[in-house]
């Protein structure tokens, strides 16, 4: 069994990603040696943008960068949703908490160079193009083999790998893989309109699009539609394709399709979830972020679940031993991410509705719907 050490012990976290960067903060801030070690050779996100509801919020600020991403943002000011044909079905306008906004997008870029920065400023080292090889738990600590031959000794890891984590592998089996959704989503940055200042929904009846604002310059176009690998779209022809099923489309939507350029990078990935049982821990390793619970991205809750998570684990750690801290992080965090994750699931599927009234009645009451899911998260995680 591990047992209180003396200060500083020595933390791996596997993955430079939000969860990881987040918790190279919290650890090496509350007195941990951190050394994070991320399989890209080069320190960059992939993806577009990024919404932070309120919780994601409460968490940047809890990691001390709050200000950072507001100054990077743009503060949500509501949504309307239209149906195939133009017609305005639902409009929310959101009533801020008291201690944050209601919601801030960003860049998936700004927000990686602002959790790089804030976890080298709190003493975390970053290796990048490293992973490890092999990695033995003795029950007292962990000894990691790394792919550049280098070796050495952990009283914890962390897997933030990501949703397809190795980790989780080696410590649970293939029994967990990511679980298709049966949906698949385009993204894209355009240049923004600067004269629209709502996000907007359209409601095709095979694809739904949406447009979120990221900051003053840039505007986050996602599509959603059935699919799964099996439906990769052929790169070459990705642009035309996409904007082949926004045809007909109106609005900001319309106005996001136009905007795609030839440079224009677009992403296409199937849309998955991982529901791994608790515990995420075993011995002196734990599993936070995507390579836990993965969540439908309809709550845009990912990130904030993932940086809630490096929270909690760093707080736990401080007064009792790793195996104990384990153990009391998981009671912590279970029933909130699973929480997150229903819910999500639930918007996910409505999306795919196909009983009109049902899903006009569900997407009316999405607003409140989500209002008293900010509610309820604005408990301390
Ligand atoms: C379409 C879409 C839209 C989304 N929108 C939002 C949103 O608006 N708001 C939100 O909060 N969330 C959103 N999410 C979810 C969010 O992106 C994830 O929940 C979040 O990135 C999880 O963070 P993470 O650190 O667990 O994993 P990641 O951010 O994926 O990081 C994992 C890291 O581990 C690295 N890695 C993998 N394997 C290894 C290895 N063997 N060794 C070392 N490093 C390794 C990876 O390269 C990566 O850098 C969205 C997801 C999708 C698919």
């Amino acid at each position: 069994m591990s047992r209180v050490g003396t200060p500083p012990r020595r933390a791996l976290i596997v993955g430079a990603g939000i969860g990881g960067l987040a918790a190279g903060v919290t650890l090496a801030s509350t007195g941990w040696t951190v050394e994070v070690v991320e399989i890209k050779a080069v320190n960059a996100t992939v993806g577009v943008g990024l919404n932070h509801p309120a919780n994601a919020l409460r968490a940047l600020r809890a990691l001390g960068v709050y200000d950072e991403v507001l100054a990077h943002g743009y503060q949500y000011r509501g949504i309307r949703r239209y149906d195939s044909e133009g017609r305005l079905t639902a409009e929310f306008t959101p009533v801020d908490p008291p201690d944050v906004p209601f919601q801030v997008s960003m860049t998936r870029a700004d927000l990686h160079r602002i959790l790089t920065e804030a976890a080298e400023r709190a003493g975390a080292t970053v290796r990048l193009g490293t992973t490890w090889e092999s990695i033995e738990d003795d029950g007292v600590g962990v000894d990691v083999t790394f792919t550049d031959g280098s070796t050495a000794r952990y009283d914890l890891v962390v897997g933030a790998d990501g949703i397809r984590s190795p980790l989780r592998n080696l410590m649970f089996g293939n029994d967990h893989d990511p679980v298709p959704t049966g949906y698949a989503c385009w993204r894209v940055a355009v240049d923004r309109c600067p004269d629209m200042v709502l996000s907007e929904y359209w409601n095709g009846s095979l694809v739904k699009a949406s447009v979120l604002h990221l900051n003053e310059k840039t505007m986050y176009l996602l599509v959603v539609e059935e699919g799964d690998w099996d439906a990769v779209p052929d790169p070459a022809t990705m642009i035309l394709t996409l904007k082949d099923k926004l045809v007909g489309f109106g609005g900001l939507v319309g106005r996001a399709r136009d905007a795609i350029t030839a440079d224009s990078e677009i992403h296409w990935a199937p849309l998955q979830e991982v529901f791994l049982p608790a515990p995420w821990h075993k011995g002196n390793i734990v599993l936070i972020g995507d390579a836990a619970h993965a969540v439908a991205p309809h709550l845009a809750q990912g990130a904030a679940m993932a940086m809630e998570d490096a929270i909690v684990l760093a707080d736990e750690l401080l007064g009792q031993g790793v195996q104990d801290a384990l153990a009391s992080f998981m009671q912590r965090r279970y029933r909130r991410v699973k929480y997150v994750q229903d819910q999500a699931h639930a918007i996910l599927q409505n999306e795919m509705e196909s009983d009109i009234a049902r899903k006009a009645a569900f997407a009316a009451g999405l607003g409140d719907r989500q209002t008293e899911i900010t509610r309820l998260l604005a408990d301390a995680p």
